[in-house]
């Protein structure tokens, strides 16, 4: 049971990634009570990313380093971060907020700023689901030392696909990267390290059927993929180990418990202080409609939010006068 005493804050951050950790630092030199809860340890996708060279002041950084820079710099300022897992935010009927976590707490606030991420988009064909972890992936860094020397497929052509199957080629002796169409979405600087590649071929217009596999002394091992040629229609079957799989991510906005305007892909709609259609809401990162999602745009974004945050309390109290 929450401890009353310990269950009132100004602002709770749902989410440790670098949105909620920026959020949180700013809040702290804010003063304002604020508390962030993290079902994992903070970092979100800093976590997945091996190595961030487009965050400013940093050439090159690895993606856990700069999440253990955050929370310490968060943490540096007050920010309170607890391990929990959230399982709703409802509005209240005096507008406030209360989140709710699996683990049985009750949080309140007037403010809540969201900043939950996303989940990988699956993609939804037979095999994936049988096989993930067992040579279906949806994270190179956690899971890429696994296939020392092997043969492997990355699906998906944006951003993270482009950029998982090169730094896959670590590890892996050769990437095949699958992509729907005949062009890439990813950014011009990644198609070109991906070219310069030798271990990487690109199979274009290529969907995947299904992910065959096999099992044996009760193991399960990926064995290969069954493709299609998305102009020809011609079928063929790849042999490979691992599925690597960066199609895109899914917002995670089901803790949201009433209506919130949000685009057709789901991602949650803001004004310019970062406030969703329900006054008090905050969002910041990933799960914000918005042209690119960065770390440096998670970060700006939160800190938008957090100012915002402040100003939004103050307006408040001197409506209601508390
Ligand atoms: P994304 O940019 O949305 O790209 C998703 C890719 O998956 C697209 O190429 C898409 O094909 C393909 N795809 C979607 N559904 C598919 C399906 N069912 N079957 C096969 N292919 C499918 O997603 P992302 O690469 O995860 O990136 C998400 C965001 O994070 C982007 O804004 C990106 O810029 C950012 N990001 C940046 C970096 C970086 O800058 N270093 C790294 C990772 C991510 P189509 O092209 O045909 O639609």
């Amino acid at each position: 049971m929450t401890d009353p005493a310990n269950s009132e804050f100004d602002t709770i951050i749902v989410g440790a990634g670098p949105a909620g950790l920026c959020a949180a630092m700013y809040a702290g030199r804010g003063m304002l009570r604020a508390l962030t809860l993290e079902s994992r340890v903070p970092g979100g996708e800093l976590l997945n990313t091996e190595k961030i060279e487009d965050y400013p002041g940093f050439e090159s950084i690895l993606g856990r380093e700069l999440a253990e820079r955050m929370a310490s710099h968060a943490r540096k300022f007050g920010a309170e971060i607890r391990q929990m897992t959230v399982e709703g935010i409802q509005r209240l009927p005096d507008g406030s907020f209360e989140v709710r976590t699996v683990e049985g707490e009750r949080f309140h606030a007037p403010t809540v700023i969201l900043t939950a991420g996303g989940t990988p988009t699956k993609l939804g064909v037979p095999g994936e689901v049988e096989y993930a972890g067992f040579g279906v992936s949806y994270c190179a860094v956690c899971d890429g030392a696994f296939f020392r020397g092997q043969t492997i497929a990355v699906v998906g052509g944006g951003d993270a696909a482009v950029e998982e199957a090169d730094y896959l080629t670590r590890y892996a002796e050769k990437v095949y990267l699958i992509h729907r169409r005949n062009q890439l979405r990813a950014s011009r600087l990644l198609q070109e390290r991906l070219f310069a590649n030798p271990k990487i071929e690109v199979l274009w217009n290529r969907q995947v059927l299904s992910i065959e596999g096999r099992e044996h002394a009760g193991l399960r091992d990926v064995t290969g993929l069954s493709l299609e040629d998305t102009v020809t229609g011609q079928r063929s079957s790849l042999p490979v180990s691992g599925c690597f799989v960066f199609i895109g991510f899914r917002p995670n906005t089901g803790l949201i418990q009433e209506h919130f305007a949000h685009d057709p892909g789901g991602y949650i709609v803001t004004d310019d202080r970062m406030m969703t259609s329900i006054p008090g809401l905050f969002a910041a990162g990933d799960l914000r409609a918005q042209l690119t999602r960065q770390v440096t745009t998670a970060v700006g974004d939160a800190t938008t939010a957090a100012i915002a945050v402040e100003k939004f309390l103050t307006e408040r109290r001197s409506k209601v006068g508390v």
